[in-house]
């Protein structure tokens, strides 16, 4: 059995017993397609013969087997806001997705700031069975900003809560800032900054720039996040803990990542699909889709994280998956609420932007959207390589299957895709989670147990 020094997390569900052979697929895209056997959940043979017996056979028609994909970002509305996303419509998004493993932000209603919520989602994830859902615990009670929450009773509870955040808003006090980190690292706990400093971005709605100014909305600076940043890297140099910005988006936050780095800061970053492929451009039609925090900014900022990103100063793919009811969109720009869909494409706008360019394989996905985001949460049995006596926490991607993203079509509860009608050529189609298929004909499967429809 595989084996990592990474905390326990808390009690999973049963793996699925029985055999299930993948046929034809080619781990990493390389090499000759290989037939893949899965016994009581773990991979126990990569070159088992054609016609071996199992309890199920999936075709995988040769295409591309990577590791189960690992969102460190994501919102899935439970509990609070059920009419938008749940756990368990969520995390047939993430299956589809190609997840295997998510973490869900703690801003929902009411906060995930204490442990008996946090054990509420894990425990509903794990009757689910779709996709491992760890809850991320606030920061501060009730996001209030004001004081910090019992991280050592989140991180001890059934749920082993393992990263912290405020996300939707700022840890803007340096003083608290620092006691969590300070907190933390005693823990050995991971704290995520969602890095907007919120004086420079009162009123703001879009990146504070030619468009903005031009469509009379209110602009929201690069310095904002960039300020938030290199502070957050000085006090992780100083009371040494770990710490992750959360969807970086500004080419000033490369530069300061790649500082922090150079000065062997413990400081690791994710980046959205969105940020990567979207721009401000796209505000011109009004569309409250394309509102999101921290805003779609310039095409040099989309540059300079997809080389970020390339080169590891920026560590992985996140996709801040926001769900949001029609209510919340289809309306004035100012009101609508922020947020982008992001689960179901997610792998297809990183390999539109990097496979199919040639500027980066399969390998490479592997490493930005499971391997790294596993170890930045310090999560076992996932991001693994795909070798015998690993979980079989899998996914498998058709690079050439020419689709088109509808919002109408999702597994999510919500719509609001930024992609909406766009083609993308990558598509999951299985999803295999400790075994068990999550995701079958890029349709995911059926719940484990329908605790909470
Ligand atoms: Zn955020």
């Amino acid at each position: 059995m595989t084996t990592t020094d990474f905390p326990a997390t808390g009690t999973l569900a049963p793996a699925e017993s029985g055999t299930l052979l993948l046929t034809n697929v080619r781990p990493y895209g390389e090499g000759e397609p290989v037939n893949v056997l899965i016994t009581d959940g773990v991979i126990t043979d990569l070159a088992a013969a054609a016609g071996t017996e199992a309890d199920r056979t999936v075709d995988g028609g040769g295409n591309v087997l990577l590791p189960g994909l690992v969102d460190m970002h994501v919102h899935l509305r439970e509990p609070g806001r059920e009419d938008t996303e749940t756990i368990l419509t969520g995390s047939a998004a993430a299956a589809r997705g190609g997840f295997t493993a998510v973490f869900t932000m703690a801003n929902t209603n009411p906060v995930t700031d204490q442990p008996v919520i946090a054990e509420s989602v894990w425990f509903k994830s794990q009757h689910a069975g779709l996709c491992d859902v760890h809850p991320v615990g606030s920061i501060t009670k009730g996001l209030n900003g004001e004081s910090l929450t019992e991280f050592g009773m989140m991180a001890a509870s059934e749920a082993r809560v393992r990263m912290f955040s405020d996300d939707g808003k700022c840890v803007d006090d340096p003083l608290l800032m620092r006691r969590a980190l300070e907190y933390a690292k005693g823990l050995d706990v991971l704290l995520a900054q969602h890095a907007e400093e919120p004086r420079l971005t009162e009123g703001a709605v879009a990146h504070e720039g030619e468009n903005a100014a031009r469509l009379g909305l209110r602009g929201w600076p690069r310095a904002a996040e960039e300020s938030i940043v290199a502070r957050d890297a000085l006090l992780a140099r100083d009371h040494g803990n770990r710490i992750h910005i959360c969807h970086a988006s500004t080419t000033g936050t490369v530069e300061l990542l790649k500082w922090a780095k150079s000065q062997d800061i413990p400081m690791t970053a994710e980046v959205t699909p969105h940020h990567l492929l979207l721009t401000d451009e796209k505000l011109g039609t009004y569309d409250g889709t394309f509102r999101v925090n921290p805003p779609l900014r310039e095409e040099h900022d989309t540059l300079a994280l997809r080389q970020a990103l390339l080169d590891g100063v920026i560590d992985c793919v996140a996709t801040d998956h926001a769900p949001h009811g029609s209510e919340d969109k289809c309306c004035e720009f100012e009101h609508a609420r922020p947020g982008m869909l992001g689960l179901e494409t997610s792998l297809a706008v990183i390999a539109e932007l990097f496979v199919k360019t040639g500027l980066a394989d399969w390998r490479w996905v592997a490493k930005v959207m499971s391997e790294r985001p596993a170890e930045i949460t310090r999560l076992p049995g996932q991001g693994r390589p795909i070798a015998v006596g690993e979980p079989a926490n899998l996914t498998v991607v058709d690079p050439g299957s020419a689709w088109t993203a509808r919002g109408s079509e999702m597994a999510s509860k919500a719509e609001n895709t930024p992609y909406e009608g766009m083609e993308f050529s990558a598509r999951v189609t299985t999803t295999v989670l400790r075994g068990r298929l999550t995701c079958v004909n890029a349709v995911s499967a059926t719940p484990r147990s329908s605790v909470d429809a």
